[in-house]
């Protein structure tokens, strides 16, 4: 797992194992906000060592960015905190999340130790604010890669945790193309020092107006693909010759799982515009 400090008191974590995922922690005196645990229970639990071992505090909040299990899953390894998150993460999780971590428990040991917990604090629209210390944590909806999405901005610092809304190759197979638009718009104006993105690196002031703008030209050409393929006899076969860098992406992107997760874009929106002709 790697480990960076991204101001006083906010640091970053970032998988080694599954898909670069991120989290992040802002300590304060007392006790420390986590946002997002993290794929496997190792790397989350050597999270939790670090805060409380090295930061020398104990974790009384767990933010879920959103429901996705790389995410949401490692809540059970902070007993005692509270979780903090959209209504509809709560919902899903119930839902989506407990039936398919039953199922992925058969596939990987690792998940045995996993426990689902709800989110014990929700809110719908608007926005909450937590103070750590010396900053204020402001929570912020931020849809589109999926319908429970929320940001976490450390108000003092103009940092973002994003979770992911933003990232390398923007990913809506579970989410709205448009919102996701919308969410890269609005994250583009916040004047950030830096976001940190729910997967891959840690995108500095200097290069947030160029990230934007790839990941708003990549949505807008999966979208024309989408479109010319929706017409074709055999989509799958027109999508499997529009590869990511045509994209303007590469697929060195996510540990390596950018081509497969680009393919998938694109037929979700395929299947998106013959459910509904009207047109995304
Ligand atoms: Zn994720």
């Amino acid at each position: 797992m790697h480990r960076e400090r991204v101001s006083e008191n906010v640091f970053w974590f970032q998988s080694e194992v599954y898909a670069q995922v991120t989290a992040g922690v802002v300590a304060g005196p007392q006790w420390a906000v986590v946002v997002d645990t993290l794929a496997l229970p190792d790397e989350t639990i050597g999270m939790r060592e670090f805060i409380e071992h090295e930061l020398g505090v104990p974790v009384r909040y767990v933010i879920n960015t959103h429901y996705h299990a790389d995410h949401a899953w490692g809540n059970c390894f902070f007993p005692g905190a509270t979780v903090i998150a959209h209504s509809r993460c709560r919902e899903l999780l119930e839902e989506r999340g407990m039936p398919s971590l039953d199922a992925a428990r058969k596939q990987n040991p690792a998940l045995r130790q996993v426990k689902i917990v709800l989110p014990h604090i929700t809110f719908i629209s608007g926005e909450m604010t937590l103070r750590v210390g010396k900053k204020n944590l402001i929570i912020i909806p931020a849809l589109g890669h999926s319908a429970d999405g929320i940001s976490v901005l450390v108000e003092e610092d103009r940092i973002l945790f994003a979770g992911d809304a933003f990232m390398p190759l923007p990913y809506v197979v579970d989410g709205d193309v448009e919102e996701i638009a919308a969410s890269i718009k609005k994250i583009g104006r916040m004047g950030l020092e830096n976001i940190i993105q729910g997967h891959g690196d840690i995108i500095l002031r200097g290069e947030i107006d160029a990230a934007v703008k790839e990941n708003l030209a990549y949505l807008t050409a999966i979208r024309k693909a989408a479109r010319i393929a929706a017409r074709r006899r055999s989509p799958e076969e027109y999508l499997e010759t529009v590869k990511i860098e045509q994209c303007g992406k590469s697929r060195v992107y996510l540990g390596g799982l950018a081509e497969g997760l680009h393919q998938r874009n694109m037929r979700a929106l395929v299947a998106q515009m013959q459910a509904e002709p009207g047109e995304k």
